[in-house]
């Protein structure tokens, strides 16, 4: 189930209460079963999806007591739904403020996350992004294991107008992060993005890697980059970055495709750390601010 399926079938359990004559708690109870299958569906841990029932059952509790006329009806309507929708904006925030470049000083960020989830692209949409709003950018391409990778940076850094370094003949990939960020730095940048390998023969090697480039670089903000479409994977793959790298931030990628999205609603919870961007497309400017709240309005059109 794709995430526009996931808003419809919200917004077909949300409308279903608006048509029910009396709301009692059986309502409620089939209401809430109906919502925890369209969040299974598309990949939100069950622990989560559980949670959200009786955080929402806690919440609306009050409105079944001391008898249920008819014209309460319409208030527990609005109740429910009510929670039901802070319960979802709650799901995708985790109450914690993402780090804000700041003008005038070299902001380090560093991308970290799996080969294949969208790190080099998502590099480069973020150095357009903040060129845009005035800061002097540039991309630092620390990933030595995969073939091609600097090549890869070095066009679409390019085509974007954005500043880069690597190397084709340095191996240590902590030796070009510490050097490039210190260049940058040097020439007054104001946002060094730092893309780093996503792949190793050992994954604990590419872990190791990721506590050694970080303590050399010093970021500001440490990035995972998520793709939306890896399912319930996601979670342990969200928690193992967070013990080596310690992100602040996660960019969710592919959300133009076919992804169920869930499962990147469930690494924000598992690692307590705000989605800031959502990546919706391979062109360079295919990258939307994240809201919680905007998110789940739109999500349930
Ligand atoms: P990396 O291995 O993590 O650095 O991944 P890449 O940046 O090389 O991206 C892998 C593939 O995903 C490429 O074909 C990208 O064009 C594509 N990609 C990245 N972000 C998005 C996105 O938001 N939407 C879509 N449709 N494709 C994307």
């Amino acid at each position: 189930m794709v995430l526009s399926d996931l808003g419809r079938k919200l917004n077909a359990a949300l409308s279903s209460l608006n048509r029910t004559p009396v709301v009692d708690e059986k309502v409620l109870d089939a209401l809430l079963k109906e919502v925890c299958a369209a969040l299974l569906e598309s990949d939100v841990n069950v622990k989560l999806a559980s949670q959200l029932r009786q955080k929402v059952r806690g919440k609306v509790k009050a409105i079944f007591e001391g008898g249920g006329e008819k014209a309460r009806d319409a208030n527990r309507k609005n109740v429910i739904q009510k929670a039901i929708f802070d319960e979802l904006v709650n799901l995708v925030d985790p109450g914690i403020e993402p780090y804000k470049p700041k003008k005038g000083y070299p902001n380090v960020i560093m991308a970290v996350g799996l080969q294949g989830n969208g790190k080099t692209t998502t590099c480069t949409k973020l150095a357009v992004h903040y060129q845009k709003r005035g800061f002097k950018s540039s991309i630092v391409c620390a990933d030595t294991f995969r073939a091609g990778a600097f090549d890869q940076t070095r066009q679409s850094a390019t085509k974007a107008k954005v500043a880069y370094f690597g190397s084709y003949t340095e191996t240590d990939p902590v030796a070009i992060a510490a050097q490039g960020v210190a260049k940058f730095k040097k020439e007054k940048f104001e946002v060094i993005i730092v893309d780093t390998s996503g792949r190793h023969k050992q994954e604990s090697e590419l872990f190791e890697e990721m506590v050694q480039i970080g303590s050399a670089v010093k970021p500001d903000m440490t990035v995972l980059v998520l793709d939306a479409s890896i399912g319930q994977a996601a979670e342990a793959q969200s928690r193992a970055f967070k013990e080596s790298a310690d992100f602040g931030a996660i960019i969710v990628t592919k959300m133009d495709g076919h992804a169920k999205g869930g499962g990147a609603i469930s690494a924000v919870a598992a690692t307590k750390t705000p989605i800031i961007f959502l990546g919706t497309g391979e062109h360079l400017t295919d990258l939307d601010r994240f809201s919680p709240q905007p998110f789940i309005s739109k999500l349930l059109g």
